[in-house]
């Protein structure tokens, strides 16, 4: 039986969320022209006015906003309303680069709690539960987001922030916490950690993980479920939009809703612009429709993913993306040839390797080379170096597969791969210091 934080937002019929959606807009373009500079003049510079924007058929009239556009109006550019009535700031983590900020009204900080509330309910968060968040509390909106919304369901909350691991799992032992929101690659490491530290899934009550902020695949959410007993959900968001709740995944876990009420959605075409059918991979891009302090007009999230308005089993008809395959600039050209690293994640769960591993990416004589080292499981590790050799010819040719260029794969021994505690770094890139 499906819970919902807001049942007649979540459930509401695609006719009045439509209607709902318009009235927004055209008071949010309203909002921005009429208060920042700085949209007004991308607005009068694409001849466009609030008055030509009667509903969201008419976004497409509308220009982009970009992450250069945030960092050239930073940090006060585009704001929406006087200093005086905003609470708050939260950044980026500058996973890309320089980091940005984003303002919130007392109004803002609530509606943004409000789509994490939906998200804890939707894994069978009730004020009944124990909700341990180790997303890093601060600047970053991990910690703050979740924390707010496992407050407004009632769960007795852990602001525990991320780090010292095996405090972790005493508090989580002792306290008997039911839901643990934090990085898929965390959760991950908590799981091993648990089990190093002598304990089994029987010694704790987790019953769901609210795991996002990064990209995970299908493989890494089995693998965490098996690790920590639990069933893990994804949940997707960006500090320019709010923060995490912009949309979140329910028990049917095939996707994320996406608060819709709040930000619209879109899929283009990232070198054309033009937008793209429900169902065809795209840059999504986002309008808030609620925002006072920091709204954001079509902006380019540069995440990869699918819409798709299938009805959900759950009862919610809030639209759904599928997991982002990752940002269109975390794509590796290697050789002409266009590698995620969540195709390489895959393959090596896949092959019954754990998630440690780094991908390393250098030009050797002008030809692009692709290392991946990856951890060796304790059962795995054997001594004789023809054992270990044949693995890795093994592994390169399963990688072969999936991404149609040979990697030079190097297995390492157990636990000499950093582990991560956010958000995990995965890549390194050697050839832009050739640049
Ligand atoms: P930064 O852009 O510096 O990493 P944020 O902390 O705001 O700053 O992170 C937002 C980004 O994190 C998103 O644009 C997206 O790339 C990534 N992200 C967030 N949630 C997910 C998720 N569930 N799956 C994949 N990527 C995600
Ligand atoms: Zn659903």
């Amino acid at each position: 039986m499906a819970n919902y934080w807001n049942k007649e937002i979540e459930c509401m019929s695609r006719e009045d969320m439509k209607k709902l959606q318009d009235e927004r807009l055209v008071a949010q373009v309203k909002h921005v022209y009429e208060n920042v500079p700085y949209y007004k003049n991308l607005m009068d510079e694409k001849g466009v006015t609030p008055d030509d924007i009667k509903s969201t058929d008419d976004l497409h009239k509308l220009p982009f906003l970009t992450k250069a556009d945030l960092r050239e109006a930073y940090p006060y550019g585009l704001l929406a309303k006087p200093l005086s009535d905003c609470v708050r700031i939260q950044s980026t983590s500058g996973t890309t680069g320089k980091r940005v900020v984003a303002f919130y009204t007392q109004n803002d900080i609530d509606l943004w709690e409000d789509c994490c509330a939906r998200a804890i309910v939707a894994v069978g968060g009730t004020k009944d539960d124990v909700c341990q968040v180790c997303y890093g509390y601060g600047l970053f909106t991990g910690g703050p987001g979740l924390n707010g919304g496992s407050h407004k369901v009632g769960c007795l909350t852990l602001p525990m922030s991320s780090g010292n691991t095996e405090r972790q799992i005493q508090f989580m032992t002792d306290l008997g916490s039911t839901i643990l929101c934090c990085t898929p690659s965390y959760a991950a490491y908590i799981g091993e950690t648990l089990h190093d530290m002598g304990y089994t899934t029987d010694d704790i009550k987790l019953k769901a993980g609210i795991f996002g902020a990064e990209p995970w695949t299908e493989e890494m959410r089995r693998s965490i479920e098996k690790s920590l007993g639990i069933k893990a959900y994804d949940i997707y968001g960006l500090t320019e939009t709010s923060g995490p709740g912009v949309s979140f995944e329910c028990e049917e876990q095939t996707g994320m809703h996406i608060n819709e009420d709040h930000f619209y959605p879109e899929i283009i075409n990232p070198e054309t612009g033009e937008v793209l059918p429900d169902g065809e991979v795209g840059e999504l891009v986002f309008t808030s429709l609620t925002k006072e302090a920091f709204p954001l007009i079509r902006y380019r999230t540069r995440d990869l993913c699918v819409l798709t308005r299938k009805q959900c089993s759950c009862g919610r008809t809030l639209i759904k993306m599928s997991k982002p395959m990752g940002r269109s600039d975390d794509m590796l050209i290697i050789r002409g040839v266009n590698v995620f690293p969540s195709q390489i994640e895959t393959v090596l769960i896949e092959q019954g390797y754990t998630p440690n591993y780094l991908i390393e990416v250098d030009r050797v004589n002008n030809t692009d080379t692709l290392d991946i080292n990856v951890e060796m499981t304790n059962e795995q590790f054997s001594d004789t170096i023809k054992d270990v050799q044949a693995k890795e010819k093994e592994l390169a040719g399963a990688m072969k597969t999936m991404l149609g260029i040979n990697p030079k794969i190097h297995l390492v021994s157990p636990k000499t791969i950093t582990r991560s505690e956010g958000k995990a770094v995965r890549v390194i890139d050697k050839r832009k210091l050739h640049d």
